[in-house]
């Protein structure tokens, strides 16, 4: 605390920097939010930036470098509570599909060629709670705005609120929508956390599981329903992939014999 404002600090590892962007763009809000907390680093809007103790950091992006792994174990050192902001730091992002070793140094050959690279050695991508504790998620790529200043404004009171433990078929069936999956279109809202308010099936867009999985989701039933519809194995796999990170890689190899 610092006269009696809370200490925060906004980090960015490997990804878009899209969440950091979001919080930039509640325009209408940035000036309480600033003058809420003392913001004591947040690259993306301030030069001054300093490195002691927190009491909130927020993480966004995936672990993807050496340099990363330090850097990330620093500010759990120095933060009581750490969040995990937007889908690469939740689950890894798209960087973290490859997860298999060999696949990942194989597209990373492909990409990089023999470079050597000196300023850090990359590692294969990983979300930030393969390496520390994390004490609350707010997932989404990029995070909703409305979920964001939901979360920071209870994170500022004391009392983090209720993750997001539903897929988003729940959401879907409030808002009255047709089921895309009963039109024959592939739609991954039983699979995915629910907190966006199903805006895409809301728009006749199917769910491609931006927010990444649910808890509990029930894989198997999807996948071979998605199967039964005539979607071929591996545009499943894909699908179900591009989001998870590394969170389903158990479920998608158990499928990796099948033929097509
Ligand atoms: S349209 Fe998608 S999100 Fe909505 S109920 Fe059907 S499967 Fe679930
Ligand atoms: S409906 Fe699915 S893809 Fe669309 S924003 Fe929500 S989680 Fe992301």
């Amino acid at each position: 605390m610092n006269n009696g404002k809370l200490k925060i600090g906004i980090y960015e590892l490997t990804g878009c920097a899209g969440d950091a962007l979001l919080i930039l763009d509640c325009e209408k809000e940035l000036l309480d939010i600033f003058k809420a907390v003392d913001i004591q680093s947040f690259l993306m809007a301030s030069s001054d930036n300093r490195d002691g103790k927190l009491d909130i950091a927020l993480v966004e992006g995936s672990v993807s470098t050496e340099r990363e792994i330090e850097e990330l174990k620093d500010i759990r050192e120095r933060a009581e509570i750490v969040i995990a902001i937007g889908l690469c730091a939740t689950v890894g992002g798209i960087q973290a599909r490859f997860t298999d070793p060999n696949e990942w140094k194989k597209k990373y050959k492909e990409v990089y060629g023999d470079i050597e690279m000196t300023h850090t050695k990359p590692v294969q991508s990983k979300p930030i709670d393969a390496y520390i504790k994390v004490d609350y998620y707010l997932p989404g790529c990029p995070i909703g705005k409305e979920q964001f200043l939901d979360l920071f404004t209870r994170a500022v009171k004391g009392t983090l609120p209720e993750r997001y433990p539903r897929p988003v078929c729940v959401t879907c069936k409030y808002n009255e929508n047709d089921c895309l999956l009963n039109k024959g279109i592939p739609c991954l809202g039983p699979l995915t956390a629910d907190g966006c308010g199903s805006i895409c099936p809301n728009h006749n867009v199917p769910c491609f599981g931006c927010w990444g999985p649910v808890e509990g989701a029930n894989l198997t039933s999807e996948y071979y329903l998605l199967k039964e519809k005539g979607f071929d194995i591996e545009s499943i796999k894909k699908r179900m992939a591009n989001y998870s990170g590394t969170k389903l890689i158990d479920f998608l190899k158990q499928f990796k014999k099948e033929s097509k």
